[in-house]
C-alpha cells in the first residue's frame, strides 16, 4: 500500500500526477467558508483546476463546513466571487456539509468496530497524553459505553459536550498525528446551512479522506504541513474500507513581509489599518488583482512553482516581474504629471493655436489603440525635470522633438517657476539625454483631468513574523502614498480596473474616481526600487 502512497517523487520537473487517467482525474479546492482567498489559497486552487484540465477531468470546489463558531455563508458568496476573479470555476460546488449524514454513520461504524472511542479527558491533559505517548482513561471503554457518550454528544446535551471522538490508531507512534486523533467533537453554535441539526461535527482530520473518497476525488492536492497526517489520512480509508485517493502534496506558499493567516488579516481589517478585504496592501485575490496583478501571471507563477517542497519565503519581486512582462506588451501609454510646483513653459515655434495629433497609445502595437495628443503653446512640466536642465540645454520634448531651454525664473525656494524654450525639430533625440514627458495647459478646447497616484509599502516592518511576535508591533505606520498630479483626457475612456503605463512613471491601474479625481495604484514591476518608502 506503501508504493501507492508515494504519489510523487521530488525530482518530478514536469507537472503531472500519478496513475492519471484522461477523463478519470477529479481534483478538489476545499476552502473554508471563514474568509477571503489569498494568493497561497490561489495556488492550492490553480493546481487543481491545471490538473483537472490537463486530464480532462473535473474540478470539485467543496466548501469544508465543519466548524459553524468560524463559517459563514458570506463567505461562500466572496470565495465565489475570488475564485472567478482568478477565472477559475469548479465543474460542482459541494459541502462537506452534504455528508454530515454520511460521516456520522461512518463514525458509528468506527466505533463499533472498536476503532473509535468517546473521550471526556480534559483538552489540555490530552495534549500532554497525547505528547508522551500515553494512553487516555477511556480509550478501553467499551462499544456500548462509547455508543451512550457519542448519542449524548449527538444531542448535545450538558454531559454529552464535554465529550469528543477519537480513532484508535496509536498511543505512541512517532508519528504524532497518528495518536489518536480526535474526529468529532461537539459545537451548539448552529451551523450556516444545516442549522441546529447537527451538535456534532467532524473534524477535518476525519472528513478530508472520508469526503474525498465519496466524492470521487483521484488526486487529494494537499500543502506539504499536512504530509506526517497523510498516514492518518489513509488509515481513515483503510478503516472504511473506502476507494483509495491519491495524495499529492505541495509546499505551502509565502511571501516575506506578508501575513497569510485569515485570523491575522482579520486584525488588519477589524483595527481598519487597511481599508477591507481589497486593500491593495493585502494579499488576498482581491487585494492582488486589484494591484493589477493579472490571472496570467498567477497561473505562470504558480504552475512554475510546482511541485516544488521546499517552505520558503518567497519575494514579490519574482511574481511582479512575471506580471510586468504579461501587462507591458498591451498597457497602453499615457503621461502624467505632477502637480505640486508644476512648471509652465512657452514653446517658441509652437503652433500659436492648440492643434491635436492621434498617436498610437502603445508604440510597437497599433490594435492597443489611439490616443489624441494636443500641442500648444505652453505646455506644462514636473518640477524634478525643469529643475534639472542646464542653461542651453538641448532636451527632447517626448512626441514632438527637440527644443533648446532659453530661459528660466526662479522662485523665494530655489524652484523654477516658468520655463521658455525654443523648438528645434531638426535637432536629433538621439543626441538628447533628457527625453521630457509634459501635458498642454489647458484651453477653452482641452482640458486635464485631476488624478492621484497611490502606491504602497508593506504592511509590516518585518520579513518573517515569528509565532510570539504581536503583529501590533511591527505595523507600517505609513504605508499608503498619495500624490496629485494630472493627465489629459485621453485618461477619460478608462474603465475601472484598466491597466496603463504613466510613461516615466511605471504601471497603474485604474481604480475609479474618489472626490472627483481618477485614482491609480502603482503596480509593482518587480524592480526592487518601486516601493514608494525605499
Ligand atoms: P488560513 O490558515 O489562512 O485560515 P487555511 O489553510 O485554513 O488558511 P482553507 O480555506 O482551509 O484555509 O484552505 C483551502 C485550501 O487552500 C487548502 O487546500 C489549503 O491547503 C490551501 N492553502 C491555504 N493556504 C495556503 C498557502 N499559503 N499556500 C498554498 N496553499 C494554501
Ligand atoms: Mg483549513
Ligand atoms: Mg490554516
Amino acid at each position: 500500500a506503501n508504493k501507492a502512497r508515494n504519489t510523487k517523487t521530488a525530482a518530478s520537473f514536469a507537472l503531472g500526477l500519478q496513475n492519471a487517467k484522461q477523463g478519470e482525474v477529479v481534483t478538489r479546492f476545499p476552502p473554508e467558508p471563514s474568509g477571503y482567498l489569498h494568493i497561497g489559497h490561489a495556488k492550492a486552487a490553480m493546481l487543481n483546476q491545471y490538473f483537472a484540465k490537463m486530464y480532462n477531468g473535473k474540478l470539485i470546489i467543496r466548501f469544508d463546513d465543519t466548524n459553524p463558531t468560524k463559517e459563514k455563508t458570506e463567505f461562500e458568496e466572496t470565495i465565489l466571487e475570488d475564485l472567478s476573479l482568478l477565472n477559475i470555476q469548479g465543474d460542482s460546488i459541494t459541502h462537506t456539509s452534504d455528508y454530515f449524514d454520511t460521516t456520522y454513520d461512518l463514525a458509528i461504524q468506527l466505533i463499533k468496530a472498536g476503532k473509535a472511542y468517546t473521550d471526556d479527558t480534559e483538552q489540555a491533559l490530552m495534549r500532554e497524553e497525547r505528547g508522551k505517548g500515553v494512553a487516555s482513561a477511556h480509550r478501553d471503554d467499551s462499544v456500548e459505553d462509547n455508543l451512550k457518550h457519542f448519542s449524548e454528544m449527538k444531542a448535545g446535551t450538558p454531559d454529552g459536550v464535554r465529550w469528543c471522538l477519537r480513532a484508535k490508531i496509536s498511543v505512541d507512534d512517532q508519528n504524532k498525528a497518528l495518536r489518536d486523533p480526535v474526529i468529532y467533537r461537539c459545537n451548539l453554535i448552529p451551523h450556516h446551512r444545516t442549522g441546529d441539526r447537527w451538535k456534532i461535527y467532524p473534524t477535518y482530520d476525519f472528513a478530508c479522506p472520508v469526503v474525498d473518497s465519496i466524492e470521487g476525488v483521484t488526486h487529494a492536492l494537499r500543502t506539504n504541513e499536512y504530509r506526517e497526517r497523510n498516514a492518518q489520512y489513509y488509515w481513515m480509508i483503510d478503516a472504511l474500507a473506502l476507494r483509495p485517493v491519491h495524495i499529492w502534496d505541495f509546499s505551502r506558499l509565502n511571501f516575506i513581509y506578508t501575513l497569510l493567516s485569515k485570523r491575522k488579516l482579520h486584525w488588519f481589517v477589524d483595527n481598519k489599518l487597511v481599508k477591507g478585504w481589497d486593500d491593495p496592501r493585502f494579499p488576498t485575490i482581491r487585494g492582488i488583482r486589484r494591484r493589477g496583478m493579472t490571472v496570467e501571471a498567477l497561473s505562470q507563477f504558480m504552475l512554475a512553482q510546482g511541485p516544488s517542497q521546499a517552505i520558503v519565503s518567497l519575494e514579490w519581486d519574482s511574481i511582479w516581474a512575471i506580471n510586468k512582462k504579461v501587462i507591458d506588451p498591451i498597457a497602453p501609454r499615457l503621461w502624467a504629471i505632477i502637480t505640486d510646483n508644476i512648471v509652465p513653459v512657452t514653446v517658441n515655434g509652437a503652433p500659436e493655436s492648440a492643434e491635436v495629433k492621434q498617436l498610437p497609445l502603445h508604440k510597437k502595437d497599433s490594435t492597443v489603440g489611439q490616443k489624441n495628443v494636443v500641442y500648444t503653446k505652453t505646455i506644462l512640466m514636473e518640477q524634478e525635470d525643469a529643475a534639472s536642465f542646464e542653461d542651453n540645454e538641448e532636451i527632447t520634448l517626448m512626441d514632438w522633438g527637440n527644443a533648446l531651454v532659453q530661459s528660466k525664473t526662479i522662485g523665494p525656494h530655489g524652484e523654477i517657476t516658468s520655463l521658455t524654450m525654443n523648438l528645434h525639430l531638426e535637432g536629433d533625440f538621439r543626441q538628447t539625454k533628457k527625453k521630457i514627458t509634459w501635458l498642454a495647459q489647458p484651453t477653452d478646447g482641452h482640458r486635464l483631468i485631476d488624478i492621484t497616484l497611490l502606491d504602497y509599502d508593506y504592511l509590516i516592518t518585518k520579513k518573517k513574523l515569528e509565532e510570539d511576535d504581536d503583529v501590533k508591533d511591527f505595523v507600517t505606520p505609513v504605508s499608503e502614498f498619495r500624490e496629485a498630479a494630472f493627465t489629459d483626457a485621453n485618461a477619460a475612456a478608462l474603465k475601472k480596473g484598466d491597466i496603463i503605463q504613466f510613461e516615466r512613471k511605471g504601471y497603474y491601474i485604474f481604480d475609479g474616481a474618489e472626490d472627483g479625481k481618477l485614482e491609480f495604484i502603482k503596480i509593482p514591476d518587480g524592480r526592487a526600487a518601486n516601493l514608494a518608502s525605499k
